[in-house]
């Protein structure tokens, strides 16, 4: 297939490699410089305006920061695809955007599938993302053969903006339990227990969970972990504040009580201005410890 790309960052760039390496076309498109270089290295075709990466293509990816930029890179797009294109968006932004992009979509004559996903720069690389995707059930099976190559798993969520609702709700359950497991460390430490007891416990215990099991906020029992590498990100917590703010204003539009996550995105937002934002959100433990970040 010929596909165009829109956004070649940190998600984009190795999802178009991807899409490359399985044999298909890829026009790409991003204003940066550096991702321009990197995506041609991979073998995309470096194109300069969206409505050129959009332009002769069977599917339009893309990857970018918000809402606001992915409905205006849609406008440029739109008129220059092909009527019956599949557009489908891997950006996280907000459930009444993702309904304006599918609304313009349709209403330009093509076909909107949103999916963003779940696993990060590694997963972006190994082609393992999780893709939570709301669409019908014709335009998600037209947009297998775009997906597989960068997903491990693809899960039908319903119709569209099903898929940013799963997202919100996920990133909403991780920034609560990493805020959990980060306050347990801390009292455990203070109590003289051990990191790597803690971990050994928990990791296979009721508390198990990818905050600690795969992201431990302390150094020493997973190497891998950002808090290993003075926490450069991983998932940093600007991302996570913008994705707190979906999750907020969803909490909001549906007038859920929902005090918990409502006081974990306050801590999150009081890490970030107190200089976190550039660190891996599991960061949040110093802030926690009282250190400064
Ligand atoms: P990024 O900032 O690295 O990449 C976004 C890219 O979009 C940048 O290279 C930027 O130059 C480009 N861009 C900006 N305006 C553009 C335009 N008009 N047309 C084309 N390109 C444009 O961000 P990222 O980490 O790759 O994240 C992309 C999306 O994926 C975001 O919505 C993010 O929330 C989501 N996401 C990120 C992660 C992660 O771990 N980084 C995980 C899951 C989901």
């Amino acid at each position: 297939m010929k596909i165009g790309f829109l956004g070649l960052g940190h998600m984009g760039g190795p999802m178009a490699a991807n899409l490359v390496k399985a044999g298909h076309t890829v026009l790409g498109y991003d204003p940066v410089p550096e991702s321009q270089e990197a995506a041609r290295a991979n073998g995309v075709e470096v194109v300069d305006s969206a409505a050129a990466a959009a332009t002769g293509v069977d599917a339009v990816v893309s990857s970018l920061p918000n809402g606001t930029i992915v409905l205006a890179a849609y406008d440029d797009a739109l008129a220059a695809a092909t009527p019956g294109t599949l557009f489908i968006d891997s950006s996280t932004i907000a459930v009444d955007d993702a309904q304006e992009a599918a609304a313009r979509a349709t209403a330009a004559g093509h076909r909107f599938v949103d999916a963003p996903v779940s696993g990060g720069v590694v997963g972006a690389e190994a082609g393992t993302l999780t893709f939570m995707v709301g669409a019908s059930e014709a335009d998600l099976e037209a947009a297998r053969p775009v997906l597989d190559p960068m997903a491990g798993r693809v899960v039908h969520c319903g119709a569209v903006t099903a898929g940013q609702v799963a997202k919100l709700c996920n990133n909403l359950i991780l920034a609560v339990s990493m805020a959990g497991v980060s306050e347990a460390l801390v009292v455990g430490e203070r109590l003289g227990l051990s990191h790597q007891a803690f971990f050994d416990v928990v990791s296979t215990s009721s508390g198990s969970c990818w905050a600690l099991n795969t992201n431990c906020p302390v150094p020493g029992p997973v190497p891998t972990s950002p808090a290993n590498r003075d926490y450069q990100p991983g998932f940093a917590t600007a991302l996570m504040n913008k994705d707190l703010g979906l999750a907020m204003a969803a909490v909001e539009k549906t007038a859920t009580d929902a005090p918990v996550g409502t006081l974990v995105a306050d801590l999150y937002r009081a890490f970030g201005e107190a200089g976190g934002s550039g660190l891996d959100f599991s960061a949040i433990i110093q802030q926690i410890r009282g250190e400064n970040a």
